[in-house]
């Protein structure tokens, strides 16, 4: 990425914001872009909403270093404006290879611009907190939409609703891992059919 030339945004910006935390994570969460701090320190979420991020991550016993975290653009955007669809497309064939590095269980959307990538055309405030099923490379995932942390920080109504979002997190990666569990004694054809019905269920 550092080297392609042709990525949008990449003049105005001090450094490459790629991404944090452990590439093995079983979960992955997808922000918008780089705001002031990330883009002088080099790292996804280290300003005000970062902070938040990480009081709601040690509230459900996680640290950055249990999760991976990155944007849809890796470049900051100028005056932290919203990132245009043009910039995000020219970013996501990093963000698919991104996604298909880290290999999750289960994709956070932070904010509308990640969660249009995976179901385009919901209101967030229609969907947030419930976790869909998501085709993703032949594959499924589990994909849970949540309002940005930025968004949190301005409206308390946002705060509670994104802190109870989170407080959710463990037990849908609980039921995941059980799913996994109960499908790995049978049959591979039918291992597929079983988790896909298995993750509807939940
Ligand atoms: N907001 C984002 O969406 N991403 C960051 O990295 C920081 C703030």
């Amino acid at each position: 990425m550092k080297a392609d030339t042709t990525l949008p945004l990449r003049n105005g910006a001090t450094q490459l914001v790629f991404g944090d935390g452990n590439p093995d994570s079983e979960i992955l969460f997808i922000g918008e872009g780089p705001g002031y701090w990330e883009d002088v320190k080099g790292i996804p979420f280290v300003g005000n909403a970062g902070a938040l991020l990480n009081q709601l991550l040690a509230k459900i016993g996680f640290q950055r270093k249990d999760v991976y975290i990155t944007n849809v653009v890796h470049y900051r955007p100028p005056e932290n404006r919203d990132p245009s669809d043009s910039e995000i497309k020219a970013f996501q064939k990093y963000l698919d290879e991104i996604i298909n590095i880290i290999d999750p269980k289960m994709i956070v959307t932070l904010g509308r611009f990640s969660m249009a990538k995976f179901i385009p055309g919901v209101f967030i405030s229609s969907v947030h907190g419930k976790e869909k099923v998501v085709d993703w490379n032949e594959k499924k995932l589990t994909l849970v939409p949540m309002y940005h942390p930025a968004a949190a920080l301005r409206s308390s109504e946002v705060k509670l609703k994104l802190t109870m979002d989170f407080e959710r997190l463990p037990q849908i990666l609980s039921n995941l891992s059980k799913i996994d569990d109960k499908i790995a004694d049978i049959g591979e054809e039918e291992k597929i059919e079983k988790k896909v019905e298995q993750m509807n269920l939940i």
